[in-house]
């Protein structure tokens, strides 16, 4: 899952950043409006984390034009702007979540989850596929009860299969979901965290048949 974190404190950002990262999140970081409007506008996110007083363009407007492209991206605003009016107005321009500074960051953490959650329609901690248990609060895989041993992009390319179970997931949606700006992508990454994950999975009777120009999918039939 990838985040798109927008704080122009940097000590703070750090800080969200790494939490965020050791999390298993892909996370990119920009510390203007106008960076964070063009990259809302060029690349594809799974949340945003959004700062309001931010040079350049306020956060309220970078939320406005996000939801004036229709975007249903998920947006947890974090301000020192704890008034009511500004929580309601947050909220009223689109903002899924509000959070005010300080605040401590397992708190964000669990907001990041429980939103994620909501994003995708799916309430439960566990994401289940036959009988290959994911827990997104812990990160751990069990396979009848179980447990198996993943890397974290190995975690993050099955978390993708298994929120969109049933459908075709393009090396295009794994790319972007999985990777950030600074990191560095080799041209068969998703190939070879592919050859692992199949690896692994196989022996629990679970399958990732390559759909000849569209993609990828989960299934269990032999
Ligand atoms: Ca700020």
């Amino acid at each position: 899952m990838r985040i798109l974190l927008v704080e122009d404190d940097e000590i703070l950002a750090d800080g969200i950043s790494k939490a965020l990262k050791h999390n298993g999140y892909a996370v990119d970081h920009v510390s203007s409006g106008y960076e964070a409007d063009s990259a809302l506008k060029s690349d594809t996110f799974d949340l945003l984390i959004l700062d309001l007083g931010l040079p350049s363009m306020d956060g309220l407007d970078v939320l406005k034009n996000l939801r004036s492209r229709m975007s249903t991206l998920p947006v947890i605003i974090v301000t020192a702007r704890d008034t009511l009016d500004d929580r309601v107005i947050g909220l009223d321009y689109g903002a899924d979540d509000y959070l005010t500074k300080p605040f401590d960051l397992p708190e964000l953490e669990a907001r990041v989850r429980a939103l994620l959650r909501r994003g995708l329609g799916k309430g439960t901690v566990e994401l289940v596929f036959d009988q290959l248990k994911y827990d997104t609060v812990t990160k751990r895989v069990t396979y009848n009860d179980k447990f198996l041993d993943f890397s974290a992009k190995e975690i993050s390319m099955l978390e993708i299969f298994l929120k969109r179970s049933g459908q075709v997931v393009s090396k295009e949606q794994l790319l972007e979901h999985m990777y950030s700006w600074d990191e560095e992508v080799s041209q068969n990454a998703i190939e070879v965290n592919m050859h692992r994950l199949r690896k692994k999975l196989e022996p629990c009777g679970i399958f990732i048949r390559t759909i000849r120009g569209l993609g990828y999918l989960l299934d269990n039939t032999n």
